[in-house]
């Protein structure tokens, strides 16, 4: 699953869940995503708001990280990831702290990414702040 922060032509901010980014551009196209406060179908991503982190050295990984329900639900996020990755500023294990900084507009709203543990995640979920948890990426020497 991933989160994204909407808000509809009234500026009503809200936050929708998806299987994946195609899966909100399905839902958006055909008129099933609207504004929980007034209806309004003229529903767009915030995509700056959305925060990315890569698992920590997690002693296991999260099980709530995976979706049951997508058959593949990192190949699906797989473009949508990417984008991320190509338009969001790497903060390292800075992460849980800045996010929490661009929450409170202690620093610019902008896109992150970072390192977080599963606990630091929940916390920042607990506060309101929206972060989408990747499982680590593989480093350059294991594509060789
Ligand atoms: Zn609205």
């Amino acid at each position: 699953m991933i989160i994204f922060d909407l808000t509809c032509s009234a500026d009503h901010r809200f936050e929708g869940w998806f299987r994946s980014a195609e899966d909100f551009g399905e839902q958006e196209a055909s008129g099933m995503v609207n504004c929980p406060f007034c209806g309004s179908h003229e529903v767009r991503r915030l995509p700056s708001a959305v925060h990315l982190a890569s698992a920590a050295a997690d002693p296991q990984p999260a099980s709530d990280v995976q979706s049951p329900m997508a058959a593949d639900p990192l190949a699906l996020a797989k473009a949508f990831v990417e984008d991320m990755i190509r338009h969001s500023e790497d903060v390292g294990t800075a992460f849980a702290e800045e996010a929490r900084r661009i929450h409170y507009h202690e620093s610019p709203e902008r896109a992150i990414r970072g390192v977080a543990s599963a606990d630091e995640c929940s916390a920042l979920q607990e506060e309101g702040i929206s972060v989408l948890r990747l499982p680590r990426p593989k480093k350059p020497e294991d594509l060789n």
